[in-house]
């Protein structure tokens, strides 16, 4: 598919460092992150967060791709740093493979509605095609990272939405794009 190259990236990154740690003893363990988000994003990586936050900002629709039913979980990016360390640290996780990211589960469609609401725009919205191999659902189970790690994340997406608004806004208004 379209994708595989990430795909499979992924997949060798992961069994190279197995292999390693099999061979060579490598003191490795294995993170898998979610969807994470936070300011020092790029405004125009293409992804959901940037995209609405940057079309609310500048008085545009939320291009909202396929029915907008997908599911997506978001972690704020200091979550994620604070889980990446321990996972460093713990003793007794070496070879594990660990989730990382946030299970609190949204549609797409609702995601587009908080950001609006946050940001006081009303929401529009232009209907843009699925992109291949867009998965319908996606949601880490952090079981793991609780028992191994006695980590979970603790920044709510408005919260997080706040701070990487904010963080957009000023990109904005320093190239004068923000309505
Ligand atoms: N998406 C969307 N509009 C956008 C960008 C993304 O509706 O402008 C959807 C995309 O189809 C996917 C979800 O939002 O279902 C998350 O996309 P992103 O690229 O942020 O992350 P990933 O697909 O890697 O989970």
């Amino acid at each position: 598919g379209d994708r595989a190259c990430y795909d499979e990236a992924k997949r060798f990154a992961e069994a190279i460092t197995m292999s390693y740690l099999r061979q060579h003893d490598v003191n490795a363990r294995i993170i898998r992150i979610f969807n994470t988000y936070g300011p020092r994003m790029r405004l125009n990586d293409g992804r959901v967060v940037p995209n609405f936050i940057g079309q609310a900002l500048r008085g545009e629709p939320l291009s909202i791709y396929g029915n907008g039913e997908q599911t997506r979980s978001f972690c704020f990016v200091s979550d994620l740093v604070e889980g990446i360390i321990r996972a460093m640290n713990k003793p007794g996780t070496k070879g594990e493979v660990i989730n990382l990211g946030n299970s609190e589960e949204t549609t797409i469609r609702r995601f587009g509605e908080v950001v609006c609401q946050l940001m006081g725009v009303p929401m529009t919205v232009v209907d843009r095609p699925l992109p291949p191999d867009d998965p319908t659902r996606r949601c880490p189970d952090l079981t793991k990272a609780r028992n191994l790690l006695d980590w979970g994340p603790k920044v709510g997406l408005e919260t997080g939405l706040q701070a990487t608004s904010a963080y957009f806004r000023n990109q904005l208004e320093v190239s004068g794009q923000c309505v």
